[in-house]
């Protein structure tokens, strides 16, 4: 996996326990630092790519990390639902008799 992007991040000169906070005040510090971050999107795929349980990542906290994972959970499966629909109704009807 591809962490060139690490480098290019508003955090590189911050304290990495900024990003580790360990209240709401302080998520909300380290939100305001990765709400100009170049790198945000792909530290937040990172972030939920490896299943990063703590801190504060490409904007987003352990907590709003779970939900999108949960979120695009949700949506893969429905994705997957209305294809295996699509392939029922395509699939070929055997005609007999
Ligand atoms: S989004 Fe935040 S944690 Fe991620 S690289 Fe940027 S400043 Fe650092």
């Amino acid at each position: 996996m591809d962490t060139s992007w690490m480098a290019k991040g508003n955090c590189r000169d911050e304290p990495p326990s900024r990003f580790f906070p360990s209240d709401g005040v302080g998520v909300d510090v380290a939100r305001r630092i990765c709400a100009t971050c170049p790198v945000k999107e792909p530290c937040l795929e990172y972030a939920l790519d490896q299943r990063v349980d703590h801190g504060v990542w490409g904007g987003a906290s352990e907590r709003e990390r779970r939900r999108i994972l949960k979120r695009r959970r949700a949506a893969k499966g429905a994705d997957q639902e209305a294809e295996a629909g699509a392939a029922a109704r395509d699939a070929p009807t055997t005609v007999t008799g």
